[in-house]
């Protein structure tokens, strides 16, 4: 979002608005940084003019603080910087794959789509290396993370998907995918996280209920 040289601007009411933070992934209202005004002007959207409205805002989870900048369209959200992340699950997620997958949903809210992509396949190379899967390319260790019952059939089509579509993010010359834009990636994330729930999480959650019922013995 830019103002055009010599915009005329003025000011308007800031006001309270809905997002998922980008600095701690919590979904919160977020406010205005003091009770006070953005920056409004005009802006032209295809044949119309529409108001706009830039300002900060704070992230309401005491233990962050995070501050966005918004553009608003009367009450709803245009743009935020950073921008927005899907959301994902930490819980018992090995370090270097969790830096990863952040990383990943970084490029995915900033469009960097083709980023997002190869993120996405290097979490792949991650898993592989983490639960020692051998073979002699990503296709063939991520095959043997079936063999080991790691991970469900299922999930393993959908895991050689995202090595394919790494690979066309990657290759100028890829052509599996017409397209690495953002539902390519949106889906991508979405089975990256499934499948490292099958790995990691259903343990930590199986143990969670584990623990649950010693303590009530
Ligand atoms: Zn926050």
């Amino acid at each position: 979002m830019r103002l055009a040289p010599g915009q005329s601007v003025s000011m308007t009411e800031a006001t309270d608005v809905a997002l998922r933070c980008p600095h701690c992934r919590h979904t919160g209202v977020f406010f205005p940084v003091q009770d006070g005004w953005d920056t409004r002007w005009w802006e032209s959207v295809g044949d119309d003019m529409e108001k706009r409205a830039a300002g900060a805002r704070v992230c309401p989870n005491q233990d962050c603080g995070g501050i966005v900048l918004v553009v608003m369209h009367e009450k709803e959200l245009v743009e935020s910087f950073p921008p927005e992340m899907i959301d994902f699950d930490a819980t018992a997620l090995p370090e270097r794959l969790l830096a990863t997958l952040e990383e990943a949903a970084r490029c995915h809210a900033a469009g960097a789509y083709r980023a997002c992509a190869l993120m996405v396949r290097r979490l792949l190379e991650e898993l592989c290396d983490d639960r020692k899967a051998d073979g002699a390319n990503l296709k063939a260790r991520l095959s043997s993370l079936g063999s080991a019952n790691l991970v469900p059939t299922e999930l393993l089509e959908a895991a050689d998907e995202l090595r394919i579509l790494g690979n066309d993010a990657a290759h100028i010359d890829g052509k599996s995918y017409d397209n690495i834009g953002a539902d390519e990636c949106e889906a991508a994330l979405e089975l990256a996280k499934e499948l490292l729930k099958a790995v990691y999480q259903y343990n930590a959650l199986l143990d969670r209920l584990r623990a649950l019922k010693k303590s009530r013995d």
